[in-house]
């Protein structure tokens, strides 16, 4: 049977392939459903490929209308880690019969099965899990079995609340398939708090075990780099430079480490590269005695120019509610109404997000949530006060090229609430940045200047993605999925020092999510992301107290 002829009449159609292949079969299936009368309002594609870095990776696709993801894992991992209803399904020389049950999990009722070339056993397991085969290679799947839990179909209306590199990646992503996005900031303009930096940095994160931060950094740094180039490109849609990152080794026993995850050759050069002393130093033109990584893609972006790029993307659908003060959520019936300072009814909607960044702490609604801020301040120095690097420098601080005629460097991480600019943080930055460039005078006499922000920091320094948990109702819960939440109300918070990678895939996450598409990311990360882990850390006594010291 041919996909199209099953399509027909559907709203949402997800075909998943166990072999993308060259592409060519995916290519021709889009283009099918582009000119097809009949065709579903939503078609998804999930295919296994196996020329990527380890995970599941979003390729952001020139139709609003289709989601691509490709997994790059073995069949049964990929369909045990993923969070999708569906409707077609092509097997090709699949191995074993484990994967029958996974798939199962999966697969809709009435969902139609291509497979040629089961053995007598795949078979078997295929029907024993409710496929039942109309010829050697063709099932249809008729287990009426509960399986994962479907998504009614939205009332595509959302309040979100922040207009920071969080919130207007979620208005991106929500006017993108069809939401009207109503989004509401305390200040006039997009980008006035956390992402107002000149230069913030974008790099990807590596570690030995490939542990779930790195996983999810690199997720989210894969993605931001697509959809970037999407939007048309670092340094063209938005103010920036994707001129690489070096981020230096800190001692020799750093070094070695970085040495070992280099010579197990899975990182694609385009993506990491180690370089030894020697090479460190030709590229750099300053000392670099233990090397560095170099991230031939890493670089610098201006968040606010990002922030403005991406609702320029979103069209009519969204409503900017923008100077509007200190705002507050509140649920009446079936819709969350946002209230200024004086108690007028500012927008309602029947989902709210709160994007909110540090401002969460001071929300009732979130005030459960054990997030901390952070401050920060960055230095800005005139170019010639210190050197004009090709790329991005970092290791404890980190130096741009110049943004805009200046050079960034930064940034302290302190306790207190102080929003102005002082000279002990200034002096810590210029401390870390004669370190970094090997020049004991380098900023030498440089004026106080700069700029404070606010991080907003879990106390896993991982995002929070995805419906809020009610805490006072919460109970003895022991799993996510029993744990009260709030109806409606979603979160995107604890960017900590990544909003500019983070911003981008927890948008497309949450977005997926409240449509009830295939999630871009496994269930594992999808889990490490959610608000609610914080409850059940929470009962198990692992809740950390204010002044937790975080692994900076
Ligand atoms: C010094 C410093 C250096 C950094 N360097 C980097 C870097 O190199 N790379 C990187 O990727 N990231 C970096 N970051 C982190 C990055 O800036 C943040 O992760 C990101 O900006 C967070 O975006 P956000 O949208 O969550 O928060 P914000 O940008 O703070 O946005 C939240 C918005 O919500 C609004 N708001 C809050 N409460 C209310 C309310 N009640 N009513 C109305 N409006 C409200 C606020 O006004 C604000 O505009 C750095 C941060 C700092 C402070």
């Amino acid at each position: 049977m041919q996909v199209q002829n099953h399509w027909q009449g559907r709203t949402r159609y997800t075909v998943f392939d166990s072999d993308y292949g060259d592409g060519a079969r995916v290519a021709a299936l889009i283009a099918a459903w582009r000119v097809d009368p009949q065709r579903p309002r939503h078609l998804h594609v999930v295919a296994l490929a196996t020329d990527l870095q380890a995970g599941f990776h979003r390729i952001p696709q020139p139709d609003a209308g289709v989601t691509l993801d490709l997994l790059a894992a073995p069949l049964e991992t990929a369909l045990a880690e993923l969070n999708a209803h569906l409707d077609f399904i092509r097997l090709h020389d699949a191995a074993g019969s484990a994967f029958a049950r996974p798939l199962a999990r999966l697969t809709t009722l009435g969902a139609r099965l291509a497979a040629p070339g089961l053995d007598d056993d795949q078979r078997a397991a295929l029907t024993a899990q409710g496929f039942v085969f109309e010829d050697p290679g063709h099932a249809v799947f008729a287990s009426r079995k509960p399986r994962l839990p479907v998504t009614p179909e939205p009332v595509r209306h959302a309040l979100v609340l922040g207009a920071g590199l969080a919130g207007c990646a979620l208005a991106a992503r929500l006017c993108a398939r069809g939401w009207q996005v109503t989004l509401i900031e305390r200040h006039p303009a997009v980008a006035m708090e956390a992402s107002g930096n000149l230069a913030g940095i974008f790099m990807p994160l590596l570690s030995r075990d490939d542990n779930v931060p790195t996983r999810l950094t690199r997720a989210a740094y894969l993605y931001a780099l697509r959809l970037w180039a999407q939007l048309g490109g670092v340094g063209q849609a938005f103010d920036g430079a994707a001129c690489g990152v070096l981020q230096l080794a800190r001692d020799a026993d750093h070094a070695a480490v970085s040495r070992a995850i280099a010579d197990e050759h899975t990182l694609p050069p385009d993506f990491a590269r180690w370089l030894d002393s020697a090479d460190a130093e030709a590229l750099l033109g300053l000392p670099a005695p233990d090397g560095g990584w170099l991230f031939p893609q890493g670089g610098w972006a201006r968040p606010g120019s990002v922030c403005e790029a991406l609702l320029a993307s979103c069209g009519a659908r969204l409503t900017r509610l923008f100077g509007a003060g200190d705002v507050t959520l509140e649920r009446a019936a079936d819709t969350w109404l946002a209230r200024a300072a004086d108690s007028a009814v500012l927008a309602g909607a029947p989902t709210a997000v709160l994007a909110s960044g540090a401002g969460a702490r001071r929300m009732a609604l979130t005030a459960d949530l054990p997030l901390q801020t952070l401050r920060g301040q960055v230095t800005h120095l005139a170019p010639g006060a210190a050197p004009q690097l090709p790329l991005v420098l970092c290791r404890e601080a980190y130096l741009t090229p110049s943004a805009q005629g200046v050079l960034c460097a930064g940034a302290t991480y302190d306790l207190d609430a102080d929003p102005a600019l002082r000279t002990s943080s200034q002096l810590e930055n210029v401390t870390r940045l004669r370190a970094l460039v090997s020049d004991p005078h380098a900023a030498e006499a440089a004026p106080l200047a700069g700029r404070v922000g606010f991080r907003c920091v879990a106390p896993d320094r991982l995002p929070l993605v995805g419906r809020l948990p009610d805490f006072a109702a919460a109970g003895s819960t022991e799993r996510l999925r029993d744990v009260p939440r709030h109806p409606g109300l979603y979160g995107l918070l604890g960017y900590a020092s990544r909003g500019l990678i983070w911003a981008p895939l927890a948008a497309e996450l949450l977005a997926a999510q409240l449509e009830g598409e295939p999630l871009p990311l496994e269930m594992a990360l999808v889990d490490a992301l959610d608000p609610a882990r914080f409850v059940l850390r929470a009962r198990r006594g692992g809740r950390q107290a204010a002044n937790t010291a975080f692994e900076l």
